[in-house]
């Protein structure tokens, strides 16, 4: 529970220190809040969850990330690979499971994309959140290929998470109440 709170007030800094950093890319980002330092450079797959030649863990962001216009989605794509770091999906042992399990990419990505949503929602954003979903949803039934999930699997996934991440913030809130109102 503690752990769960101060999830959610990290992410929600750094946030903020993204935003802040946006104008002087590339930003180093994640560092203190996520632990993983951004890198900007050019990616076929606009962002990802990288671990570089040395052993560290790094977050890489396509240069078409720091438009304006893509701010939230940039948003998303850092929440969602810092949720690959977190969960050890780029770990040798996370890289096995990822290509060897049955829909090892798949259940990687919907994972990522629900903690993304998850925390986005607890740090006030579920209006973009749902925008996100909807552009999945538009990407309709088809699976973009490497195992990847389809657009309306995503969308739903991220749906769900965001939906739990607001049944969890009214549970808080009820048990903020007086005991004599519950
Ligand atoms: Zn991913």
């Amino acid at each position: 529970m503690v752990m769960r709170i101060f999830a959610v007030v990290f992410v929600f800094t750094l946030f903020q220190n993204v935003a802040a950093k946006a104008a002087n890319e590339p930003f180093k980002g994640y560092d203190i809040e996520c632990g993983y330092p951004i890198v900007v450079e050019r990616t076929n797959r606009l962002s990802q969850a990288h671990q570089d030649q040395n052993g560290n863990f790094v977050i890489i962001l396509d240069p078409s990330l720091s438009e304006p216009r893509q701010a939230f989605h940039r948003r998303f794509l850092i929440a969602h690979e810092c949720a690959h770091h977190r969960m050890k999906h780029t770990t040798r042992h996370g890289l096995v499971k990822r290509f060897t399990a049955q829909h090892g990419v798949r259940d990687q990505e919907m994972s990522a994309d629900c903690w993304a949503a998850e925390m986005l929602t607890q740090a006030g954003m579920l209006p973009q959140v749902i925008d996100i979903a909807d552009q999945f949803w538009r990407r309709g039934f088809v699976s973009p290929g490497g195992g990847y999930p389809s657009g309306i699997q995503r969308s739903n996934m991220i749906r769900h998470c965001a939906r739990l991440a607001v049944a969890k913030m009214r549970l808080k809130m009820a048990r903020l109440g007086h005991p004599a109102e519950r």
